[in-house]
């Protein structure tokens, strides 16, 4: 393929940010802040020292709320229902936490789930029941409606797209067998927000700011429905800082009383960027630059693309050659030809991977020519 989608979205994408020391292709792990974000999170954080941080944050007020709408509408949920977190990690370990569901209790995952919320599940004393998916690591419908039915988890976990593999999965099917057996579906949507649909009909879903919408770093969100946090016990009880409790949304109980209120702001102006951009075209020039990626490595000095040549993500993972270490090869490619992709080691998805693969995770402004870059470097 020699043509990419919308290329006007990554003529933006470009102008709108500092210009790269490298050929970056590394998304996954963080984007590219633009500078709209960067300068308001230097503003929010000045007028802190010139106003007063907790009067700041009063200025900011209707912004964050904003913000939360245009978040909560991107996961189908409420303004309501969203607490800004410090990072996705810091998110899920909140709700388990705050969940308090007695040691035993089944939760069923994927075989490519991330292994910190593996971690975290099992850190609680909670059982991570491997349900059934395809080779690929895809969600196997028919075969999970038949678990649900015999034997149904107290809740399902599934990791939208994967940090080790630029798969999606079937969310909104998922979703919809979840509820058929009254089970509440929770969405790891990290690698997924601002990358693919996310409106899927799940009852918690959470991610951190950097990646794909290309927010600040200490900055995530959780969002749930009422009918979840109905089932939370918040550590503060009824009581909420200063304000008693009255009236207040009910995501908040499970908000940092102190936070990065000027990445919180940061991220609001990345979600509007995204916005702007039109998710939906954002949407098919991820898929066309994850196309062109593959179509450009697969089988380059001996390198092997894992995905569907048409997966409609822009994650690429590549197995390497016999015998080629894949962390030297990430440091190579930075260190000779200015290219910055990832080595992503076992540990990421024990179940799933059999090895360490490399990945490569372009965003709106990767051209074709940074592609070909990547791929004669990789020979
Ligand atoms: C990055 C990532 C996380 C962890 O996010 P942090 O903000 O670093 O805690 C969780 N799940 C997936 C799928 C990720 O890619």
């Amino acid at each position: 393929m020699n043509a990419l989608p919308h290329d006007d979205l990554g003529a933006a994408f470009r102008a709108a940010r500092p210009q790269p020391a490298v050929v970056h292709l590394n998304t996954a792990a963080c984007g590219r802040q633009s500078d709209q974000v960067l300068d308001t999170v230097a503003r929010h954080a000045r007028s802190e020292a010139e106003v007063g941080a907790y009067v700041a944050e009063q200025l900011a007020d209707g912004l964050l709320q904003q913000g939360r709408s245009v978040l909560a509408g991107l996961v189908g949920m409420a303004a309501a229902d969203v607490a800004f977190t410090e990072s996705a990690s810091a998110s899920v370990r909140t709700l388990l936490g705050r969940w308090r569901l007695p040691a035993g209790t089944r939760v069923g995952v994927l075989p490519g789930e991330y292994w910190h919320n593996l971690a975290a599940l099992l850190d609680r004393g909670l059982v991570p029941v491997v349900l059934p998916a395809d080779e690929l690591g895809r969600a196997d419908l028919a075969g999970i409606e038949r678990v649900l039915r015999e034997d149904p988890p107290a809740l399902v976990h599934v990791t939208l797209v994967a940090s080790h593999r630029g798969v999606v999965q079937p969310g909104r099917e998922l979703a919809e067998v979840c509820h058929a057996v009254g089970v509440p579906l929770v969405l790891d949507v990290a690698q997924a927000l601002g990358h693919v649909d996310c409106d899927l009909g799940a009852d918690v879903a959470y991610a951190p700011a950097r990646k794909w919408l290309a927010g600040p770093r200490g900055v995530g969100f959780l969002v749930l429905r009422p009918w979840i946090t109905a089932q939370l016990t918040p550590v503060t009880g009824p009581e909420l800082f200063d304000d008693g409790g009255e009236g207040v949304d009910h995501a908040r109980w499970y908000e940092s009383g102190d936070a990065h209120i000027a990445g919180r702001v940061g991220l609001v102006i990345a979600l509007g960027e995204h916005l702007a951009a039109g998710p939906d075209r954002v949407r098919r020039r991820l898929a066309g630059i994850g196309r062109a990626t593959r179509e450009r490595l697969d089988g380059r000095g001996g390198w092997a693309v894992v995905e569907p040549l048409d997966e409609p993500t822009a994650i690429t993972t590549l197995r390497p050659p016999e015998g080629t270490d894949v962390r030297q090869t990430a440091a190579r490619l930075h260190a000779e030809h200015g290219v910055l992709v990832a080595a992503v080691g076992r540990e990421r998805a024990r179940v799933e991977l059999t090895g360490p693969v490399l990945r490569v995770s372009p965003h709106l402004d990767a051209t074709l020519d940074d592609l070909d870059t990547l791929a004669k470097a990789l020979c």
